[in-house]
């Protein structure tokens, strides 16, 4: 399947698509139509695991890779989760499910990609005959940088460099990501917040003459950022899996349609499932749950998009964003694939931090988006609730989407479609806030959260998190956001 650009003038390969992340005029690579996934073979992944059900999607995306080395690379990555299954669905009420996207090795559901896309980039560069060796660039908003490092430690002929906000990200993302090993991995913070640290990246992404500076050097950028479409690829497959033990599990039957509410960021997991429907997954509605910096609701709700507003810092850091990239991709099937609108639109963006669709597009938008935030206490209240109610313990972010959704059905209480919350965190990578949800006490220490949260929860630790107060921390370096360019080369040359 060929790959297109948001912003024209682009046909590439999925591998060339992946390899590059992003288009050379600034674009993000989108299908150059969405490939269908047909009754019989919804029936025959009923019966397979979850790295059989991710490589055959995977596969209809990107068919020049080969199926059998797919699915070895699926296995491994989803063999280093928790437990035995990489996305269990934990039902809280009648209708009401979690699917639990953390047990990945950074545990957060970002692993749930970043575990595959070493491979998928790896072979991508044999596939383009690309000889250079590859540095990749990630800005992150905390849990981004963590499970790239971890997926790209030591992996032949790449080189990874996260930039993450000395103004964002907890104090256990920020140890999970200086502590990090592996002999190609270098982490940097930088002053400012996570849109600050993501436009420097994209600058030297678009930048042709440090493209030049670095080839000259033999070295070839790429990203892992969630605008990739490798990330969000294996992203889709976890929508298809959740539907398919729903089904297997004799909760729906097949064809029925499902709600997910998502929380979101960078509206890169949220569009993984707006993809799954546009493959054909009976999905109904999809509930872009945003924290307090709730740009997307309002953008929802009146077709505006305005940067221009305060930027709060929350104890969801993952979603404290207020450029959503990959919303890009969504306007783009929105405007019948307009590229012109969508070059305009982004420029408007980037030049007044602003700009609207018409009322066609939105209302388009909304017959399967709705909007909705949770505010600080409401994210305590619905955490704390769930916890008294059913005995279960969600993260802070995850808490967001399940307050979308319970406002969703206060609002439509003959509402019988089912409702999947996706749970993008573990309660212990944020351990002292949702100790603070269930307990009310708070704790300065993480660790002590952490030893807290498990007496209050009884919930079983991760693993990673438990090593980490032990491990020496390897980076300390700060850069201002116009000099990361110079961290980069101090990088390659060394
Ligand atoms: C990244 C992240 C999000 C936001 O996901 P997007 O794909 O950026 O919308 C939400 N929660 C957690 C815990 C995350 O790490």
């Amino acid at each position: 399947m060929n790959f297109i650009s948001t912003r024209g003038g682009e046909k590439v390969s999925g591998a060339k698509a992946i390899v590059q992340g992003l288009s050379s005029n600034g674009g993000l690579f989108v299908p150059e139509k969405f490939p269908a996934v047909t009754a019989e073979e919804m029936q025959a992944m009923l019966e397979m695991n979850y790295p059989e059900r991710a490589t055959k999607v995977l596969m209809k995306y990107l068919d020049e890779y080969d199926e059998k080395e797919l699915l070895a690379a699926c296995e491994k990555a989803y063999g280093q989760f928790e437990g035995n299954d990489p996305a269990p669905l934990v039902r809280l009420d009648d209708g009401v499910y979690i699917l639990e996207l953390f047990h990945g090795p950074t545990c957060a559901f970002k692993d749930m990609a970043l575990t595959v896309l070493p491979y998928l980039l790896r072979k991508g560069c044999d596939l383009c005959g690309i000889k250079e060796e590859i540095l990749i660039l990630v800005a992150t908003s905390g849990d981004t940088g963590k499970a790239a490092l971890e997926g790209f430690k030591n992996a032949e002929g790449i080189k990874i460099m996260v930039f993450y906000p000395d103004d964002g990200v907890s104090k256990m993302q920020k140890l999970q990501m200086c502590t990090q090993e592996g002999n190609n991995v270098n982490v940097v913070e930088v002053k400012g917040n996570f849109d600050d640290c993501q436009s420097a990246v994209k600058t030297i992404f678009n930048s042709s003459e440090y493209a030049k500076i670095l080839k000259d050097k033999n070295v070839l950028l790429s990203s892992a950022n969630s605008i990739n479409f490798g990330r969000l690829a294996p992203q889709i497959a976890y929508y298809f899996s959740a539907y398919l033990d729903l089904v297997s599990s004799e909760q729906i039957q097949m064809g029925e349609e499902i709600d997910f509410s998502v929380p979101t960021g960078n509206f890169g997991n949220i569009l993984a499932a707006y993809y799954a429907k546009n493959m054909g997954l009976p999905i109904r509605r999809l509930h872009c749950a945003s924290n307090e910096n709730k740009i997307l609701t309002d953008f929802l709700a009146t077709g505006e998009y305005n940067m221009n507003r305060e930027f709060y810092k929350t104890t969801s850091p993952s979603m404290d964003i207020l450029i959503s990239s990959n919303l890009e991709r969504l306007l783009f099937e929105i405007s019948g694939r307009n590229a012109e609108l969508i070059t305009k639109r982004m420029n408007e963006l980037k030049e007044e931090g602003v700009y609207k669709i018409t009322e066609e597009e939105r209302q388009k938008i909304a017959e399967v988006f709705t909007g909705g935030y949770a505010n600080e206490d409401e994210v305590v209240e619905t955490v704390y609730d769930v916890f008294c109610d059913v005995g279960y313990t969600m993260d802070t972010h995850t808490g967001c989407a399940m307050k979308v959704a319970v406002d969703w059905f206060e609002k439509n209480k003959k509402d019988n479609t089912l409702m999947v919350v996706v749970s993008t965190a573990s309660p212990y990578k944020f351990p002292q806030d949702v100790l603070y949800c269930v307990t009310g006490n708070d704790v300065k220490d993480s660790f002590k959260g952490i030893k807290r949260l498990h007496a209050a929860t009884a919930m079983a630790v991760p693993k990673s998190l438990l090593t980490l107060r032990d491990k020496p921390v390897r980076f300390t370096k700060t850069a201002k956001a116009a000099n990361l360019f110079d961290e980069v080369l101090a990088f390659v040359e060394k």
